[in-house]
């Protein structure tokens, strides 16, 4: 009937009554408010009420508030349920369409092909990749999404990334069903209490990795960088990191019927000649034109240098490691102590302040003046706390920019490794991943066959170019690579 009022065969509806229209009370609601928003009046005979009249919308409130009860009252059963259970440390979970864990008789229980695919993720996003081209790795290699499908999602990327549980850690009441009506989860910013559960089982990421991913997505948010974006996908990797020597601009890939002749012109260049004025041509940068096959040639020239490179890299590798992080974490530790003294002085502070508010008897004069020092204690606490929570974050973003520089130095490295045949076999262990050193060692990335010959590198890949390349600056008689890791390795030209 609901659907014949739909397509608009039905102009009125009467029924004998409420009991007989439908089954409870929630329904019974839902189906008058669907028919009065097509308008549709639904006439109740022996309550003689009409929906689209006065006495309508008056029954229509005490049955919304009928409904309410009835819904809430089972909802409610069922949450509490749930709630305690968070309380005791059971999480619940839709174990179907999440990747890398299973139901086992204890909780969270490893699946191993699973966890690879998850660590994989993670790794390509630590190396710069964008959730979009991790997505398009992912596809290309038929791995099975979580919910079994062959797509995958950018945001299923993301969920990913975001969701403690990797690291083994639970926080649980994440979200709740706020609307018993519309049964709408929305995520619990503190209306409810959530649970955090550390180290509640196997972790399929360490925690470091876990936490400097949550800083590397902080930071590419906060510059609105998504690498994947701005250099427009993996296909023609070299866009966006070609930079003009002379005036700073981006190259821009002039495409030829002839593969062989296509080349990179500065964007200046072409955007003075399109405008064509004395004054214009004036400015007008020279830089000259380079062919592609010439940059992929100088791209792998120095690729091929950067096994000489690697005891400088062996050093900044450990200088960052051991004096710049290691010095941050001292630092953040001993601010946290302070942190710690002032919390509980405040507590204390704020007990005696609340005891003698409540005093029956009424603050004396001297109390008085006692407490109006404590409040003015309780103040400047506040006050030095929030100053210390600055230095604090302030000191994390330091740290994971260190992070940052440290993994890209050790993923080059693990190339030069295979460059030179001391690369060892990945020992992909299945299980869970508390190091964090295991974890790179097991992730490593293997260069594609045909890309290396006699440890020296043939074949220009894209890939390895949104691996490990940050920029190439074309100059006048030469060219200047740019890696991640922060190596620049001049080319003249030849
Ligand atoms: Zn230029």
């Amino acid at each position: 009937m609901i659907r014949d009022c739909e397509e608009g065969k039905i102009d009125l509806v009467i029924t004998k009554s409420i009991s007989r229209f439908s089954r409870n009370t929630l329904d019974c609601l839902t189906n008058i408010r669907k028919l009065k928003a097509l308008g549709i009046p639904i006439i109740f005979e022996k309550e003689s009420t009409n929906t689209m009249e006065a006495s309508g919308e008056l029954m229509i409130t005490i049955l919304a508030s009928i409904a309410q009860q009835e819904s809430a009252s089972t909802s409610q059963n069922v949450k509490m349920g749930i709630r305690f259970g968070f309380q005791e440390g059971r999480g619940r979970l839709n174990y179907s369409v999440f990747l890398g864990y299973q139901k086992g008789t204890k909780g969270y229980e490893i699946v191993p092909g699973e966890a690879e695919v998850v660590r994989r993720i993670y790794r390509l996003y630590l190396e710069g990749f964008s959730p979009n081209i991790i997505c398009q790795e992912l596809m290309e290699e038929n791995i099975t999404t979580p919910a079994g499908g062959n797509t995958w999602y950018p945001s299923t990327v993301q969920s990913i990334l975001e969701n403690e549980k990797y690291c083994g850690d639970l926080l649980m009441q994440k979200y709740y069903v706020e609307d018993f009506l519309t049964h709408k989860s929305v995520r619990n910013t503190g209306a409810l209490p959530q649970y955090f559960v550390e180290d509640d089982h196997a972790p399929i990421v360490p925690k470091a990795v876990y936490y400097q991913v949550q800083c590397e997505r902080k930071r590419r948010s906060a510059l609105m960088l998504d690498p994947g974006k701005l250099r427009f996908g993996r296909r023609i990797a070299l866009n966006g990191r070609l930079i003009c020597g002379k005036c700073g601009r981006i190259l821009k890939r002039y495409v030829k019927p002839n593969e062989a002749l296509t080349d990179w012109r500065c964007r200046q260049r072409a955007m003075v000649k399109k405008s064509n004025t004395k004054e214009n041509a004036s400015n007008r940068c020279d830089l000259r034109i380079v062919k592609e096959t010439e940059i992929q040639k100088v791209v792998l020239t120095a690729f091929n240098r950067l096994p000489e490179m690697k005891p400088a890299l062996i050093a900044s590798q450990d200088h960052l490691r051991n004096a710049e992080i290691e010095k941050i974490d001292a630092l953040l530790s001993a601010l946290s102590t302070q942190q710690d003294q002032m919390e509980s002085r405040m507590d204390q502070l704020t007990a005696t302040i609340e005891k003698v508010a409540y005093a029956a008897d009424g603050p004396e004069a001297e109390t008085e003046s006692e407490t109006d020092e404590s409040l003015k204690e309780v103040d400047s606490l506040k006050e030095q706390i929030i100053s210390i929570q600055d230095q604090k974050n302030a000191l994390c973003a330091q740290r994971a920019e260190h992070a940052r520089h440290e993994i890209q130095l050790r993923i080059l490295l693990e190339l030069i490794d295979q460059m030179t045949g001391m690369s060892n076999e990945a020992e992909n262990g299945d299980g869970a991943c508390y190091d964090y050193e295991d974890f790179f060692r097991r992730t490593q990335y293997h260069v594609p066959s045909g890309v290396l010959q006699d440890g020296h590198m043939v074949l220009f890949e894209n890939d390895l170019v949104i691996r490990y390349l940050d920029s190439v600056i074309v100059e006048d008689h030469g060219y200047v690579i740019r890696f991640k890791a922060g190596v620049e390795i001049t080319v003249d030209e030849n």
